[in-house]
């Protein structure tokens, strides 16, 4: 009989939010697979729990993939833990689940935190509707793109974000979002200097002026409210295609990105805008 993969949720910071049954299934399985096993072997040694562990990280997923699913077939039982948090989200295990279920492996969750919904729950903006938007690309095209296609929306949005790039992605949200859009920058959770941070963008950049960020952040930002989404879908309603797609161009999206955001604002084609566009040149 095959053995089971366990999705098992590690704590975002305060190791007394492990579960019995986290532990439970850490002392029973005969594998734990870890993201970074010089992090977790720190977790097991503070619960006193010796287990064989074996790396599964971004760089050796598809080498290790295959290993874990040899030994899944054999009929071990294995548990997938990140450095923090729950596997699979912004972190290694979606490719292994996709492997496990492609060849009939049982999984199950041990649940545990989740940065971002604890960040949502903090924020104070709607959770009936929200997004989970991960960390932005480093690619500054793609990222734009992202925040461009998120503009209107007008769920709540959570992000992640390293501290060193805070600052910039702030300012990039600005650009897109509105500097008057409300964020809630939530830090640290579940630790000592644990902190919500309610303001504007706007806000959020002067005060990092004065100060550097330091710790790991996510980013809650409401949703765009009616009354802003009537009032800025105006923006190009004057404008012509030309000067519209020039618009984006400036926020620096590439031009056709820029073709792709002015025909989804007008509900078009791209070749309308495309055609218009080089027209006009
Ligand atoms: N799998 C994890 C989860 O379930 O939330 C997320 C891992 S992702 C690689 C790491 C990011 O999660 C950090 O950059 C930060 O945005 C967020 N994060 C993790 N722990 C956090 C904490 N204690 N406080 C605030 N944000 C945290």
């Amino acid at each position: 009989m095959y053995g089971t993969l366990y999705l098992c949720a590690t704590p975002i910071g305060n190791l007394s939010d492990v579960s019995a049954r986290f532990l439970e299934t850490l002392k029973y399985v005969d594998l734990i697979a870890a993201e970074d096993t010089r992090v977790t072997i720190k977790l097991l040694n503070h619960f006193n729990i010796k287990k064989p562990l074996t790396s599964y990280h971004e760089h050796n997923k598809a080498e290790k993939g295959e290993y874990i699913l040899s030994l899944l077939k054999e009929g071990k039982n294995i548990a997938l833990v990140s450095d923090a948090g729950t596997p699979a989200i912004s972190d290694p295990g979606e490719d292994l689940v996709k492997l496990c279920i492609e060849n009939g492996i049982n999984i199950t969750p041990i649940p545990g935190c989740v940065a971002a919904v604890n960040a949502l729950i903090l924020s104070g903006f709607s959770t009936k509707r929200f997004s989970f938007e991960g960390f932005l690309s480093v690619n500054k095209r793609h990222r734009r793109e992202h925040l461009r296609s998120l503009e209107n929306d007008t769920h709540t949005l959570i992000f992640y974000e390293a501290p060193h790039k805070l600052i910039h992605t702030l300012a990039d949200m600005a650009e897109f979002f509105g500097k008057d859009r409300k964020i809630a920058l939530v830090r640290e959770l579940t630790k000592i200097h644990e902190e919500v941070m309610r303001f504007t963008l706007d806000e959020a950049l002067n005060k990092f002026d004065e100060v550097k960020p330091r710790g790991e952040y996510v980013i809650v930002v409401e949703g765009k409210s009616k009354e802003q989404t009537q009032s800025q879908q105006q923006w190009w309603e004057n404008l012509t295609i030309s000067a519209h797609v020039e618009e984006y161009i400036k926020k620096g999206l590439s031009s056709k990105d820029a073709i792709k955001a002015a025909a989804s604002d007008r509900n078009v084609q791209k070749r309308e805008i495309y055609n218009e566009y080089h027209n006009d040149k």
